[in-house]
């Protein structure tokens, strides 16, 4: 038995680069397709001896314009609904924004599982975004680093009984 886990959070929290930290070499690019794919990057995961499907909300770091929140919104709310669990990701430098607390709520209304992360966690400039996390709801944040790889520990042990 696997798992699909789907990266969402907000552009420049650091999803792609978990999702490339997660998926390695095996990288499948899926480019210019109609309808989903074109906006969500599919590949297939490792951590440790887990093996599960993670999908990166890619698609949505290329909308400046206007209709960048509903599209957020649906985007999320489709991928939210195809997975098994959620990894929200929050950039801890920043704290918590209102498109966190939106992403949030649709988490708590739509996922099947959740599990947040405070991303870029490391050294001092993350603990007070660290500690905001704590506000959204969805309770204890895995402090993280997609970049140097540090809660990947923790991560771990929140996959595992979904595998
Ligand atoms: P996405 O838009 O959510 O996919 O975010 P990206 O993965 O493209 O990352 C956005 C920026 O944050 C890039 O410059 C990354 O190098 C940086 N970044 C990602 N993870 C970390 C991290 O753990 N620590 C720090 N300091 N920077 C990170
Ligand atoms: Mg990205």
């Amino acid at each position: 038995m696997s798992f699909t886990l789907a990266l969402v959070g907000r552009p420049n929290v650091g999803k792609s680069t978990l999702f490339n930290r997660l998926v390695g070499k095996k990288l499948a690019l899926v480019d210019d397709q109609p309808g989903v794919t074109r906006d969500l990057r599919e590949g297939e995961a490792r951590l440790q001896n887990l093996r599960f499907t993670v999908i990166d909300t890619a698609g949505l770091e290329n909308v400046t314009d206007d209709s960048l929140q509903g599209r957020m919104r649906r985007l999320t709310e489709r991928a939210v609904e195809m997975v098994d669990v959620c990894l929200f990701m929050i950039d801890a430098r920043v704290g918590v924004t209102p498109a966190d607390e939106i992403f949030a709520d649709i988490l708590r209304r739509r996922a099947r599982h959740v599990i947040l992360a405070a991303n870029k966690s490391e050294g001092n400039a993350a603990e007070g975004g660290y500690l905001e996390a704590f506000s959204l709801g969805l309770g204890e944040p895995i402090r993280l680093s997609a970049e140097h790889g540090a809660g990947m520990d923790e991560l771990y042990h929140q996959l595992m009984p979904l595998a």
